[in-house]
């Protein structure tokens, strides 16, 4: 990858290295424009990284300290830190067999009363059910902020990710389908309002020079970072996010083992950002151990809740709506395959046949 784009990487650098501007200057603003067209939103606001993102889009629709938060135990731990960092209660309830927070489950607990939030994650970059969503919404009367850290450009039925609740945080960390080469990230929204206030707060919650309207965060988006996304990266992003398709077709056809469950088998629906297996839990380690004796690298996503984190457990309120088993099933049985845009068709191959060969 970084031989792919060292050339335009230094045209970047060179060209804010000689304007003299670092930070929040004409990269940034440009690239948030770009983004929001990419992500089909009104506004794009850059932040310093994904947490703040989404830490910034929950206090500028309003979350109070003390207000519950609907969310997935199945995710990055940040998608809860940014709940308990605004000082609200994290409410966690069971996803689907797929790793998406369950919306039949949610419903019952809006039914059940008193949570005003929701917290959903698009979670390996599958796209949640817009639909459902949106008919939740309507229903209660919940204000949503959509996590798409992991899902820059997808789409449920050509409706983009963040446009039911009008509000999404996106992570460019490096690992991302959209990375940065550090730390950043950004907040997609189509209200002027909620965009007008996420710029205040990253930014010490100033309107004006020298005038604070809110008690705000120093969480800006680097202008090196915002050229490097806007000229180098995000171009390419159409291309890479085909490969990814290209890849996890390849997956879904050649992979034939009834012991290896694929989670997700509909390629419109998610960006790939991880191609997700499940496997039993007592083999798991086993078929880890035989697909890294192959010279396949697997990871897992995620091995514990974040309901069962001592951050969560020990130092902050939270509620549990429900049971969680099969969010715990999937931390036990997950199983992540390789996924990026630069695998070679013999490489994908080599992993096909790899979990194929796989006798549990
Ligand atoms: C990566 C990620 C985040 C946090 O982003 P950072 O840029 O690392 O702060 C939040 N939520 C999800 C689902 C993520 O994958």
């Amino acid at each position: 990858m970084w031989s792919d784009v060292t050339a335009d990487v230094h045209q970047a650098l060179e060209r804010v290295g000689r304007s003299g501007y670092y930070i929040l200057g004409p990269e940034v603003s440009m690239f948030e424009e770009k983004l929001a067209a990419y992500s089909g939103m009104s506004y794009a606001v850059g932040t310093g990284n994904g947490l703040d993102a989404l830490e910034i889009g929950l206090r500028a629709l309003g979350v109070k300290p003390g207000d519950r938060v609907l969310t997935t135990p199945l995710s990055a731990f940040a998608s809860s830190l940014a709940i308990v960092r605004v000082g609200a209660v994290p409410v966690f309830a069971d996803t689907d067999d797929r790793g998406l927070l369950d919306l039949d489950v949610c419903r019952s607990a809006m039914r059940a009363g008193r949570v005003a939030w929701l917290l959903p994650v698009h979670l390996y970059g599958i796209a949640m059910d817009l639909d459902a969503l949106g008919a939740l919404r309507d229903e209660f009367g919940v204000s949503i902020l959509e996590d798409c850290a992991q899902a820059v450009g997808a789409r449920w039925n050509g409706r983009p990710v963040g446009a039911v609740a009008g509000v999404g945080a996106i992570s460019f960390y490096p690992t991302k389908n959209l990375g940065a080469m550090g730390d950043a990230g950004a907040i997609i929204t189509d209200s002027a309002e909620v965009a007008g206030k996420a710029k205040a707060l990253r930014n010490y919650g100033e309107s004006s020079k020298y005038e604070h309207v809110h008690v705000g965060l120093n969480s800006r988006l680097d202008e090196l970072h915002a050229a490097i996304l806007k000229d180098v990266f995000l171009p390419r992003l159409p291309d890479w996010m085909e490969k990814r398709r290209a890849v996890a077709g390849s997956y879904i056809a050649g992979i034939s083992n009834d012991r290896v469950r694929i989670l997700e088998t509909s390629i419109d629906r998610s960006v790939w950002h991880i191609f997700a297996v499940a496997v039993a839990p007592q083999r798991r380690t086993e078929f880890m151990k035989f697909m890294d004796a192959s010279g396949v690298s697997v990871a897992v996503h995620y091995p514990k809740l974040i309901s069962d984190q001592d951050a969560i457990r020990n130092e902050c309120r939270f509620e549990v709506y429900g049971s969680l088993d099969k969010a715990a099933q999937l931390c036990a049985s997950e199983v992540s395959l390789p996924m990026h845009p630069y695998l070679t068709s013999e490489e994908v191959a080599h992993i096909i046949e790899t979990v194929n060969q796989w006798r549990g």
